[in-house]
């Protein structure tokens, strides 16, 4: 279900119109009390949320949005015909998912509240996450982000990868690594180490290079520039 709160009742239905068209369901809003009542019984899977209203500006009511636990983060894209830099930064600021100024075509807004639910409904909750340089881990989901991109690990990458970015900035040599990852002594079978590193940092691509060879020593995972 999409929200609009929208006082032009021509760009209301018109909208409304398209998104219905093309197989969502849509509610529209034309003040700022009235979205807050229907916000009482659902809340909608994204909003659509003019700048110029009458009782408050979009912005205003954004911010209450983000300031309840509930709407905290509803996927919000604003609309307005202010399109200026200026206007786009102050909405991104203060939680805008997306911006489109007006006028704007109905594919586009359909093509970027579509890529707005897809963003958000992959994205594990933030509270899960752990972040170094480009690359985000999510324990919780087993699932690894480089550059915004899905990367698929084995077992023992994901593990190695979560055992290193946890202890960030501390160097393992390869026998510890192999009594972590694979949980007993394994000596001698150091270049297993390597071989998953290896695969490892190709997997990550850019963000390969976080982790870091220590020579002599072992790796360790960092953000800072590596020798
Ligand atoms: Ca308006």
């Amino acid at each position: 279900m999409i929200y609009m709160l929208e006082d032009e009742a021509g760009i209301r239905n018109f909208v409304l119109y398209g998104l219905r068209s093309s197989g969502m369901e849509a509610e529209g809003f034309e003040t700022p009390s009235a979205l807050r009542d229907a916000m009482k019984k659902n809340i909608p899977d994204l909003l659509l949320l003019d700048r110029m209203l009458p009782e408050e500006d979009g912005l205003s009511v954004l911010k209450k949005l983000r300031g309840a636990p509930e709407t905290r983060k509803l996927p919000v894209i604003m609309l307005t015909a202010k399109d200026t830099e200026l206007d786009k930064v102050e909405g991104l600021d203060s939680g805008a998912d997306d911006y489109i100024a007006k006028p704007f075509g109905m594919m586009e807004l359909i093509s970027r509240i579509k890529a707005l639910l897809r963003r958000t409904s992959d994205m594990p909750p933030e509270s899960d996450r752990i972040v170094l340089g480009e690359l985000c881990i999510y324990p919780s989901k087993h699932e690894v982000f480089a550059e915004g991109e899905k990367v698929a690990l084995t077992l023992k990458e994901y593990d190695m990868l979560l055992f290193l970015v946890k202890n960030k900035g501390e160097v393992f040599s390869r026998d510890s690594l192999l009594r972590e990852i694979w949980g007993y002594d394994f000596s001698g079978e150091s270049r297993t180490v390597d071989v998953h590193v290896r695969t490892l940092r190709q997997k990550l691509g850019s963000c390969g290079v976080l982790i870091q060879t220590i020579r002599g020593v072992g790796y360790k995972a960092g953000d800072d520039v590596s020798d």
